[in-house]
């Protein structure tokens, strides 16, 4: 489909917003510079948006501040309302919404569509847990106080986000930090803009207050500078590369901001001989090439005991060579094109490492015919723990398999790298999947289940995977502050 006849369409919905917004108004960069944004199915430009940076940066950080004064004064149930509306509006717009990920992230339509239904439950469910953010009455050790403790938000949010999840991201981290009664700064991916100005119309069109959200977007490092700097910025939440995290957590210290972030993994899916074949390789194959790889949760080390592995490897192969790659939009398409040449050079540079140190390619193993980001699904196999494919997250359509002989070797295996995302295990004994779950150093562990993440449970990491859990009740924590209040003369 070519992009521009997806943009006439999306820009008579009036979602196709190319501005920055601040205070409720949609913005260009001061200084009138602008960044293009592509269609990494085609290359085409989309279009361009505001290349921002510093100022305008502080300037939405005001409008977050003002804003935060009537918004956190709310009811619970005001709040709530307006972002039952926003939900309501998300799904009204599903389809629309969906063509603009697929359009500017390349994912395949229905990919988009779930990502739409599960970025907009964020703001149902928060939309209810606004109405339980419950304080504590504390039995009070002096016969004339009283001890309550009191939630309240923790102020303006500066909010990360990359480019694979361009709504979900948005909404996961919005949703809880406008439920509480704080206020935000997005500043989403520059390579996928789009998604996140939409929501931000749709936010306005609910009733959320002007400066309640502000989205800039440009120079990353100096508008993550800029929010870090603040000291009107209480909490920084983020979702991105490890690198950038530790950055982020490390700039925060100045000012002793609170720091979400949502990192890396390495997830190692764990295939036990007494595993349901049939299982294994339908959540395999899901885990690791729907969205091309490009999640964090993706299986990124495939572990197959060697009672199951002939047969495995053999039924794996023939699926992963049944899936088809192309444009998003094309009828059928299981995978579409990686982010962008970084990506696929990365994917590249991988796969000819684990080649040269004794790795085979059994399924794919290069750039699809198609061109650009486009790469082949790909097995290799003869892989070992200490390769670079196993060490890095490789963030594309690659399933490196590694064979064990033990349980334990498996969890020695599983656990030896700095991240603890996601990791999955298939067995049909139940004592060795809760053996098991519980040795994984893992905040999310699937057993007999290759991906999950719900709006009801909580989603991070071990480990240098991050800090805090995202969605769930859990995942209002990191936007409250707790105060407790001593009355006394109450005798
Ligand atoms: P990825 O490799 O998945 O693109 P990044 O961590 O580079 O992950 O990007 C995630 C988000 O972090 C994006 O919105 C990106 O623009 C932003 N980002 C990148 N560098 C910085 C930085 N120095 N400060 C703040 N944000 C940054």
């Amino acid at each position: 489909m070519e992009t521009e006849n997806v943009v006439a369409r999306l820009k008579s919905s009036g979602l196709f917003r190319t501005k920055g917004l601040i205070g409720g108004k949609w913005i260009d960069a001061y200084d009138g510079k602008t960044i293009e944004v592509y269609n990494p199915a085609n290359g085409e430009v989309i279009a361009s948006v505001p290349f921002m940076g510093e100022k305008e940066t502080k300037d939405a950080i005001s409008s977050a501040y003002d804003a935060f004064r009537d918004w956190s004064k709310l009811t619970a149930f005001d709040r709530s309302s307006r972002l039952h509306k926003w939900y309501n509006l998300l799904i009204e717009h599903k389809e629309e919404l969906a063509q603009l990920i697929t359009l500017e992230q390349g994912k395949p339509l229905n990919e988009a569509i779930g990502e739409v239904v599960y970025g907009a439950s964020f703001i149902e469910f928060y939309a209810e847990e606004a109405k339980r953010v419950n304080g504590d009455i504390l039995p009070s050790p002096m016969p004339d106080r009283r001890l309550f403790v009191l939630k309240q938000p923790v102020g303006v949010v500066g909010a990360i986000t990359p480019w694979n999840f361009p709504l979900a991201m948005i909404t996961r981290k919005v949703g809880p930090a406008l439920a509480c009664g704080c206020t935000v700064v997005i500043k989403p991916s520059e390579l996928t803009p789009f998604s996140a100005l939409a929501a931000a119309e749709l936010a306005i069109q609910s009733g959320i207050p002007p400066g309640v959200l502000n989205v800039v977007m440009g120079d990353a490092p100096k508008i993550g500078n800029s929010l870090l700097e603040s000291r009107q910025v209480r909490k920084i939440t983020f979702t991105g590369s490890t690198a950038v995290g530790k950055k982020l957590m490390a700039g925060a210290a100045e000012t002793v901001k609170k720091v979400s972030l949502e990192l890396g993994g390495n997830a190692p899916f764990i295939i036990f001989d007494d595993a349901d074949l049939e299982v294994a390789v339908k959540a395999s194959l899901a885990s690791k090439f729907l969205y091309t790889g490009q999640a964090c949760i993706c299986t990124n080390r495939l572990l197959v005991q060697e009672g199951i592995y002939d047969k495995f490897m053999n039924a794996f192969s023939n699926a992963v060579k049944s899936l088809k790659v192309g444009d998003g939009f094309s009828e059928g398409v299981a995978q579409g094109p990686l982010i962008n040449e970084a990506a696929i050079h990365k994917v590249e540079s991988l796969v000819q490492d684990a080649i040269s140190k004794g790795a085979k390619v059994v399924v794919g193993g290069k750039r699809h015919s198609l061109g650009l980001t486009f790469y082949e699904p790909t097995i290799i196999s003869d892989v070992k723990n200490e390769m670079l494919i196993a060490r890095q997250e490789i963030f594309g359509p690659v399933a490196p398999v590694i064979r064990f002989k033990t349980e334990e070797e498996a969890i020695q295996i599983a656990n030896d790298t700095d991240a603890g995302l996601a990791a999955y295990l298939f067995t049909n004994n139940i004592q060795r999947s809760w053996r098991v779950s519980e040795a994984l150093e893992y905040g999310i562990v699937g057993v007999n289940e290759g991906l999950h993440a719900y709006e009801v449970a909580p989603f991070g990491g071990f480990k240098q995977s991050g800090l805090g859990r995202e969605g769930s009740k859990y995942g209002l924590d990191d936007f409250l502050e707790i105060k407790c209040i001593c009355m006394g003369n109450m005798g």
